[in-house]
């Protein structure tokens, strides 16, 4: 069954990437469930791209205080968190997700049975 809210996308090497967008609306705000293998091991993983945003309707001198405040943090200790609401649009659209999340986790145990044939072969 098709999907709506899930784009899904197969790379050259067999890795299945399923990907939903945030109803925030900005372009890159999406999480992806990756299933793939790590040294020959399946498995999944969720990939969050968020960013940085300015607070909507903030005075500018609050605006460039945060951005010095995280640039100095960052510059000094060399890491910075982020989060980020991610909102789904619907029940559906969060069915979509679970039902991806049940996608990845079929693939992965299909790997494992792959994995687990291949070493019988071998052992
Ligand atoms: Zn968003």
């Amino acid at each position: 069954m098709e999907r709506s809210n899930i784009e899904i996308e197969k790379d050259h090497e067999g890795y299945v990437i399923f990907r939903t967008t945030c109803e925030c609306g900005v372009e890159n705000h999406s999480i992806k469930v990756i299933v793939d293998e790590e040294m020959g091991i399946p498995i999944a993983t969720l990939f969050f791209e968020c960013g940085w945003r300015d607070e909507w309707k903030a005075k500018w001198w609050k605006i460039l205080w945060r951005r010095l405040k995280c640039a100095c943090f960052l510059l000094f200790k060399g890491h910075l968190y982020l989060d980020e609401d991610f909102i789904f649009r619907s029940g559906e659209h969060l069915e979509d997700f679970l039902h991806a999340l049940e996608q990845a986790s079929e693939q992965v145990r299909k790997g494992w049975e792959r994995k687990q044939k291949k070493d019988e072969k071998t052992a």
